[in-house]
């Protein structure tokens, strides 16, 4: 059975809990042990699908199609472990099947409370699957004292009485800096701690985050203010980028302090090569591209957080430096802008994305890509984008569109060259769906394969002819245009395997041009940079060598 590392947070949100956490995980990784790391979200939503990009960054989807929080992108990227529907639960979710059951009626007329029904619902979560790894990390979202996030420390309070010994504390906090005394403060620690500990948690490590060095003097007083021991102190400092947190809060100590606090004296040193590779990848490029993303969401580098660490793999993979360059695509719609706004990056990416607004500067931003040989990655939205400027502008149907945008808009403007996806093949069984069914539950979600033409450019990508990948969306480009659309040049590539669903398109006749219906970015890791994420990074180190 696993042992428990609960991580909680104080003093201030956003201050890296997910990414502490997906550190953490990759150090036990690197001495051997196999961890799951998993998030509890205190927020009433019952699934982040649902929320804004703008308000909550990406979401983040698993192979096995939950729609969950961008932390679990971390987890991934840091320890390579598929991340599914268990590793991640809000407390919405958690009411509405204390809720569900009730109305079953298998709490025989009991008083529903949130101790114990709530909490019993919370631990009965976290156990799922702890026999199969040797450390279980679960993350609490929010700071300690959210109102909604009660339930889940009592649950992880009571979870380390049933199991004594086996669960273990960890607290991240601030440490401000006041320049006017030139100090560090860690009175906001301690009342952190103290708020942790009036509901019963008392932390075996507090991890610090801080602008500057800590002196051993203000070490010592947090341990003995916050009762952990001094070592058991670990300052996280601001870092160069993430992928140096491995290295960094391992240096500092972070492994051997949670190894201690289990009490494991004879854990092997850890192997650290993997990331000593990527931090070398990182900090020693040998040329620089640049890279337009040109999207809806960009005011929030969070909202497309996948597509940009992808990107920076893809740059470690061809030892460049990745500069990238969020263009938000309305800017195109009103002025001829194009040009100007695109001339002088090495590749142009369209992310996915939802709703009408922002679609026509995408369509041009595909278009401007296609004629002057620029590396153009369109992603779920960014492909049908694709397919639609090569249907307008080049096969002749000049009110192709999406039905998505008619459906939005409330009447019928376009040829539907994409359309809703009312059926679909989901391993043996068929999916189906109403047109009416337009809200959250109703996409195509999680990993889906496809097969891929041989002698495609994809299939030398790939080195395969099978791929399988995580898809999450509503509308499909439809196969009745195929053949008009091949004969404009742009290829479809990669099929699903029933032969029905486009998934890929390509322009053979192109430095690099191709189109994908799933999220390819959510599957790159730093040390395993997705084969097309490294080959589009390639084409524009290609591209900046000649200009
Ligand atoms: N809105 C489009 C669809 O539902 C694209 C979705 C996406 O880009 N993730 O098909």
């Amino acid at each position: 059975m696993a042992r428990y590392i609960f991580i909680t947070g104080g003093v201030v949100s956003s201050l890296g809990k997910g990414l502490a956490s997906a550190a953490l995980g990759s150090l036990l990784q690197a001495r051997g042990y196999s961890v799951r790391l998993r998030k509890l979200d205190p927020y009433l939503n019952v699934d982040p699908g649902t929320m804004s990009p703008f308000e909550h960054g990406e979401v983040f989807v698993t192979d096995d199609g939950a729609e969950t929080d961008l932390d679990l992108g971390h987890y991934e990227r840091f320890t390579g472990v598929s991340a599914c529907k268990t590793d991640s639960v809000s407390s919405g979710r958690i009411y509405s099947d204390v809720l569900e059951k009730e109305r079953r009626g298998d709490y025989l007329g009991k008083t529903i409370q949130v101790i114990p029904h709530v909490t019993n619902e919370i631990k009965d979560f976290i156990k799922i699957g702890d026999e199969d790894v040797d450390f279980m990390l679960c993350e609490i979202g929010g700071t300690v004292g959210d109102i909604e996030a009660l339930p889940f420390f009592e649950a992880i309070r009571q979870f380390s009485q049933d199991r004594r010994g086996e669960c273990i504390f960890m607290h991240l906090t601030l440490l401000p800096y006041i320049s006017a005394a030139g100090e560090l403060k860690t009175k906001p620690t301690q009342h952190s701690v103290k708020e942790l500990r009036s509901i019963g948690i008392a932390p075996d490590i507090l991890m610090c985050r801080s602008e500057y060095e800590i002196p051993q003097k203000e070490r010592e007083k947090l341990a003995l203010f916050c009762n952990v021991r001094p070592d058991a102190v670990i300052p996280a400092l601001d870092l160069k980028s993430i992928y140096e947190a491995p290295l960094a809060y391992s240096r500092e100590g972070m492994d051997r302090a949670v190894l201690e606090a289990f009490g494991i004296t004879d854990a092997p040193a850890p192997d650290m090569a993997k990331w000593a590779d990527v931090m070398d990848r990182v900090e020693h490029p040998e040329g620089t591209v640049k890279i337009a993303i040109v999207g809806k969401y960009t005011q929030l580098g969070d909202a497309y957080k996948s597509i940009a660490e992808a990107l920076t793999h893809g740059g470690m993979h061809n030892r460049v430096k990745v500069k990238v360059e969020w263009i938000n695509s309305e800017v195109f719609e009103s002025e001829d802008e194009i040009t100007t706004k695109l001339q002088g990056f090495n590749a142009i990416l369209v992310p996915g994305g939802f709703g009408e607004r922002g679609t026509e500067g995408k369509i041009k931003a595909a278009q401007y890509a296609r004629e002057n040989d620029i590396p153009y990655l369109g992603i779920c939205l960014g492909m049908q984008m694709a397919v639609i400027e090569a249907a307008r502008n080049l096969a002749g149907i000049k009110d192709a569109g999406s039905e998505e945008f008619d459906h939005e808009a409330g009447e019928k403007r376009f040829t539907p060259i994409v359309y809703h996806l009312k059926e679909w093949v989901e391993g043996n069984r068929t999916i189906q769906r109403d047109a009416g069914d337009d809200k959250g539950g109703t996409m195509r979600l999680g990993a889906y394969n496809a097969t891929l033409s041989k002698g495609s450019r994809v299939a030398e990508i790939y080195g395969s002819t099978a791929i399988s990948e995580r898809h999450r969306h509503r509308y499909e480009v439809d196969m009745t245009y195929r053949e008009a659309i091949e004969a404009t040049g742009l290829k479809f590539s990669g099929i699903s395997p029933d032969g029905k669903l486009p998934e890929i398109v390509e322009i053979p006749d192109h430095p690099w041009y191709i189109g994908v219906q799933f999220h390819p970015e959510l599957k790159s890791r730093p040390f395993e940079p997705h084969p097309l994420f490294a080959s589009f990074v390639e084409a524009a180190v290609k591209q900046s060598r000649l200009v």
